[in-house]
């Protein structure tokens, strides 16, 4: 049997061996297919009824699954019975029926006007759409009296594949067989990636033909490279299961993150909510270098309180027991379109009112927020360190350092995720007690290239000499004048550039948290001397691939050989 090679987009370092298991989509249901029950057609009062009743027993499904769950599942299960719950979505519905449509055909017709407005809000918000088909699917079943699920039962671990799949059809499997999650649409960001991340499990999706894989076949899935290899050979087997075994030793180490030669570097998680903050209490992290509070304001149509806030924000302070908490005030706007914050009729989204700028036009957002972290502050007796997303000038950063200052919090920083930003430095840098480059926006902005497009990945790589010179020019510049400059980009997650970034004078990494056992087993692996000698070589290269080669040909083998 030969191998065959399949590509799509890796989520984390994993990989694994084993047979296919095919997870078909529910079968499609016409639009006019007729409601009935026992054989005999229902009227259309008692259709109206069934319909209006599906709405809220899918959500009560979908809370009891979210209740048998944990973590990062329960969290989207909850967020997908919302979706389900939705006062707009289940009005509009009856409203089609009212007026004569046939009931699927007026399901799926207010479902997809929801997910046309979803997809062009954009960021996150378009991520949902795979939720809201996963909501629609199991309100037709429901009125049809179908089946709601077409997961199936698994006897032995397998490699689930599936079109796409919803984090109501994951919760559904047996997770404890299942070896990886492989789909042919989702995104890197979506929720079946954080899923398979929570769950530790080798994810890639954006694989095109996965489907076509017979059941049974083996296949060998590397989250590292994104690639499925049908039919791997045994050195490529080999090669996996190494990788496994020195997983499994590196997940055990719990010592702080620092090269071999004992040069700090601390390693963070970036986090979303107060309860991620809670489950980071029994993890071997240095504590949390991105606090992206705007997940609080999120799928909302006002603002949280200040006193919500300041509970989310106590939370996470007291959760992490007086280790670092860098908490980012609102980033609301492009690939976060908040209702209440963002201008509806912006053109290049991206390039306009979002980040820090939101503050021009809504100063009290701003005021509120740094109140309640302040409050925070105070009641729980820990200073954390707050910092400011999308500041382009010095004179930004001076604004907001007052702001924060007139408050009494003490330690106050921006990011570095514009090039301006980095260009200005040095003025930026002495305005502030640290900054943290956000390598994700560095990229999308120095590369002119949108990072929500999965087609021009290849400019949007961190690697790429321009961006690499503008973090190394800010790091240097931090190391001069003696300030701390971390990364909360997800280019930290990455170990082979994680080595490059230490190197460069970098002096915290802020990634998922899953991320940081491989990042911890490089920086071992590696003294100071020879991180700065990757990054010369990242440096000197003209091109992402030629960076990442130079360093991957000069790492220890052993590194090699554990992280693929
Ligand atoms: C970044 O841009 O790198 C960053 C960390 O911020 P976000 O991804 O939330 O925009
Ligand atoms: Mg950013």
């Amino acid at each position: 049997m030969t191998a065959t090679q399949l590509q799509g987009v890796g989520v984390g370092r994993l990989a694994v061996v084993g047979p296919v298991i095919q997870v078909a989509p529910l079968p499609e249901v016409a639009d006019d297919a007729v409601v009935e029950r026992d054989g005999v057609a229902l009227s259309a009062d008692q259709i109206r009824t069934v319909v209006d009743e599906a709405f809220p027993a899918v959500a009560a499904d979908l809370q009891q699954q979210a209740a048998d769950a944990t973590g990062t599942v329960a969290d989207v299960l909850a967020a997908t019975a919302a979706i389900a719950s939705d006062p707009a979505l289940r009005g509009e519905t009856l409203k089609r029926i009212d007026a004569g449509t046939a009931p699927i055909a007026a399901i799926n017709g207010a479902v997809e006007m929801f997910a046309r407005i979803f997809t062009q809000a954009g960021g996150l918000l378009a991520e949902r759409v795979t939720d809201l088909h996963s909501v629609r699917d199991r309100l037709v079943a429901k009125v049809m009296g179908l089946p709601e699920s077409s997961a199936p039962s698994l006897d032995e671990p397998v490699v689930v594949v599936a079109v796409d799949l919803a984090p109501a059809d994951t919760a559904a499997l047996d997770l404890d067989k299942v070896l990886a999650i492989v789909t042919e649409l989702g995104g890197p960001t979506g929720h079946t990636a954080i899923i398979a991340g929570q769950l530790g499990l080798p994810c890639v999706v954006q694989v095109p033909g996965a489907t076509k894989i017979a059941e049974g076949t083996v296949v060998a899935v590397d989250a590292a490279t994104g690639g499925i290899t049908v039919n791997p050979d045994d050195e490529l087997v080999k090669e996996i299961d190494a990788r496994a075994a020195a997983q499994v030793e590196f997940a055990a180490d719990t010592s702080p993150g620092a090269t071999s030669d004992g040069h700090k570097v601390d390693l963070l998680a970036n986090i979303g909510t107060g309860d991620d903050a809670e489950r980071l209490k029994d993890s071997a992290v240095e504590g949390v270098g991105l606090f992206r509070t705007e997940v609080l304001f999120l799928d909302r149509t006002s603002a949280p309180t200040i006193e919500e806030q300041s509970r989310a924000y106590a939370q996470a302070l007291r959760a992490l027991g007086g280790r670092k908490v860098v908490v980012r005030t609102l980033d609301a706007g492009a690939d976060k379109p908040l209702a209440f914050a963002t201008l509806p009729d912006e053109e290049n989204p991206a390039l306009g009112v979002r980040g820090y700028r939101t503050v021009r036009a809504h100063p009290d957002l701003m005021a509120t927020q740094l109140d309640a972290l302040a409050g925070a502050a105070q009641e729980t007796g820990v200073d954390p360190w707050v910092m400011a997303p999308m500041i382009a000038t010095p004179a930004e950063a001076r604004e907001f350092v007052a702001l924060a200052r007139a408050r009494g919090l003490k330690t106050v920083g921006v990011m570095v995720e514009v090039p301006a930003a980095a260009l200005q430095a040095r003025a930026l840098l002495s305005e502030v007690d640290f900054v943290s480059l956000g390598t994700n926006d560095l990229a999308q902005y120095t590369m002119a290239t949108d990072r929500l497009r999965g087609e021009l990945s290849d400019l949007l790589d961190p690697w790429q000499p321009a961006v690499l010179q503008l973090v190394a020019s800010t790091a240097r510049t931090g190391k001069e004048l003696g300030k701390p400059v971390g990364v909360c980009g997800e280019s930290a997650s990455d170990p082979y550039l994680a080595l490059v970034l230490t190197g460069m004078g970098v002096t915290s990494l802020s990634m998922s948290v899953s991320a940081v056992p491989a990042v911890r087993y490089a920086l071992r692996r590696h003294d100071l001397p020879t991180c700065q000698r990757l990054a010369e070589l990242a440096l000197a290269a003209t091109s992402a691939p030629e960076a990442r080669e130079r360093v991957r040909d000069a790492v220890e083998p052993a590194v090699l050989t554990a992280l693929g």
